[in-house]
């Protein structure tokens, strides 16, 4: 497979500060969230409001810190002998050359969600979106957020279709999508679907209840799991501790 580095100089949508939630942006007039928001939602809701709406702030875990440090070597080893490309560009040359890329960069302003992927395969035969984790287990948190990674990615594939000029170019594209969970510093894929029409399904609600919490519509839930408690990082804060 070939490395790329992907650029996307077509995103161009009004983007600004949400002016009460850290983290939060308004784009093209909706609230956007970082997908990996949703990690945080599955191992419990109330650490969501403590950190972006009280903007209460913790030392990073070791966890946290080795993770980005694996993150950015992983990045830099591609970077090495990546080739800069688009992705209008890179969804037309993969159809005849798989090609490989990280950190790539999505957004989906209709379902408010936006991230960077963690690495991407795109075949002559499907798009593979693979989340890196520590360990190998398969956490419904950890597979919300590589769904909504999947959403935002067929959201912006739609779009770019959607753009191309003239009717007679107009082709769909028939590969399919799949979400991965990969144990971070392997290349044990240890969890993988197909992103159909059910877990399509299953995010946009996951992704409509984020946007209620943050709405005020509904209420963050603090978990009921005392294990998590007992690590949690916003424990001194938190009133249900
Ligand atoms: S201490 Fe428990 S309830 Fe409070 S934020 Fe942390 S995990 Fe949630």
């Amino acid at each position: 497979m070939k490395n790329k580095l992907i650029n996307n100089p077509d995103i161009q949508y009004n983007t600004e500060k949400h002016p009460k939630i850290k983290g939060m942006q308004i784009i093209e007039g909706k609230s956007n969230f970082p997908i990996s928001w949703l990690n945080q939602q599955g191992y419990c809701e109330y650490s969501l409001y403590l950190q972006y709406l009280k903007g209460i702030e913790t030392v990073p875990t070791q966890a946290m810190i080795t993770g980005t440090h694996e993150h950015q070597k992983l990045e830099d080893k591609l970077k090495e002998d990546a080739v800069p490309t688009t992705f209008k560009d890179v969804l037309e040359t993969s159809k005849y050359e798989a090609a490989i890329s990280r950190e790539m960069y999505v957004v989906a302003p209709e379902f408010g969600i936006r991230g960077f992927i963690d690495e991407i395969w795109m075949t002559p035969d499907e798009f593979i979106i693979i989340d890196d984790k520590p360990g190998k287990i398969p956490y419904p948190s950890s597979i919300n957020q590589v769904l909504a990674y999947c959403l935002a990615f067929k959201s912006m594939l739609n779009s770019s279709i959607a753009g191309q000029t003239t009717l007679t170019s107009i082709t769909p594209d028939k590969r399919k999508v799949h979400g991965a969970l990969r144990e971070k510093g392997t290349d044990n894929i240890f969890w993988k679907t197909e992103f159909d029409e059910g877990n399509e399904n299953n995010i946009k609600f996951l992704i409509n209840r984020m946007h209620g919490l943050f709405e005020g519509s509904k209420p963050f839930l603090p978990t009921k799991n005392h294990n998590k408690c007992n690590k949690c990082r916003f424990q001194r804060y938190c009133e249900h501790f």
